[in-house]
């Protein structure tokens, strides 16, 4: 994959790629992510990137001319009339669309990404129109820039290539993943992971020493029996999911287990709330 990353501070890239399954997906040559300084596609002799907004207000808006020259050196403006499919050009904007695991797979099956960090008040709007194909957010919050977005969204998705994380079966069976619950294991063997996901948050990891100021890890872990451990792990993943983000219960796969388990939480839920919910 090749990513892009369009900003007026090139320099704050230096380091987040530089450590761990990003830096080695780069070095395998998985992904090639450059950046691309917008002071360099400026005309003036103050290299001026910003202007005041139309209209009055706040702040400043990024210049259109640098964002689109940029573009134009990558062939990516005008945007071509045959765009290939699997590029895309996205806008970083706490205005988007908000970025997910789900999109982060959407992104991992592109060759091309391409990322506009705004600054300031954000981008003159023209540049959006004209040749970006979605605006992302990767919250409910205002950042300063977009480069930390662009760092994000760059993590998320790096980490789904193939072959960058060892085993695949990491991606399916994190939180959010698309590893299916019903999954069948085949006793005696080593499950393919035991046992969360479905869309549901991970279950909780323990690892030496077994005892750590007094609080010792859940003994189901430290036996050998496979089923017993799914089935924990599977209660703990839907505990955590229903106390944290009981919103990704809506669109989860469960099993029937599952949902028992569910209305189990539930009546708790209602008793410790005396029974007022
Ligand atoms: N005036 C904008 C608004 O109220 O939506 C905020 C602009 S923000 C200070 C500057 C830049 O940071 C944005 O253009 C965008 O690139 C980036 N940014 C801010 N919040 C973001 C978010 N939640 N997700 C992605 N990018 C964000």
């Amino acid at each position: 994959m090749q990513v892009d990353v369009l900003t007026i501070f090139p320099h704050f890239f230096t380091g987040p790629f530089d450590h761990g399954v990003l830096s080695r997906a780069r070095k395998a040559g998985v992904v090639s992510i450059e950046t691309h300084d917008l002071r360099a596609f400026t005309q003036d002799r103050h290299r001026t990137v910003d202007d005041r907004p139309f209209g009055g207000g706040e702040g400043m808006v990024l210049k259109p001319e640098p964002i689109w020259n940029c573009l134009e050196s990558l062939g990516l403006a005008p945007r071509p009339a045959s765009a290939p499919a699997k590029q895309q050009v996205v806008l970083l904007s706490a205005q988007g669309a908000r970025f997910t695991q789900a999109v982060a797979a959407e992104l991992a099956v592109l060759d091309r990404v391409v990322l506009l960090c705004g600054r300031y008040e954000g981008i003159d709007e023209r540049i959006n129109e004209l040749v970006c194909d979605r605006e992302l957010s990767i919250g409910d919050y205002v950042l300063s820039g977009g480069e930390l977005a662009a760092a994000v969204i760059i993590d998320a998705v790096v980490r789904l290539l193939p072959g960058v994380l060892g085993n695949p079966d990491s991606s399916r069976f994190e939180s959010f993943g698309a590893g299916d619950p019903g999954e069948e294991y085949v006793p005696g063997s080593v499950p393919p992971s035991t046992h969360g996901s479905g869309g549901l948050l991970d279950y909780p990891h323990y690892t030496r020493p077994a005892e750590f100021r007094g609080v010792p890890v859940p003994q189901v872990l430290q036996g050998g029996d496979h089923v017993a451990i799914r089935r924990w792990r599977r209660q703990r993943a839907l505990e955590k999911t229903f106390r944290n983000r009981p919103d990704l219960l809506q669109r989860a796969i469960l099993t029937e287990a599952d949902r028992k388990f569910l209305s189990v939480l539930e009546v708790q839920g209602r008793v410790e709330n005396g029974g007022s919910s």
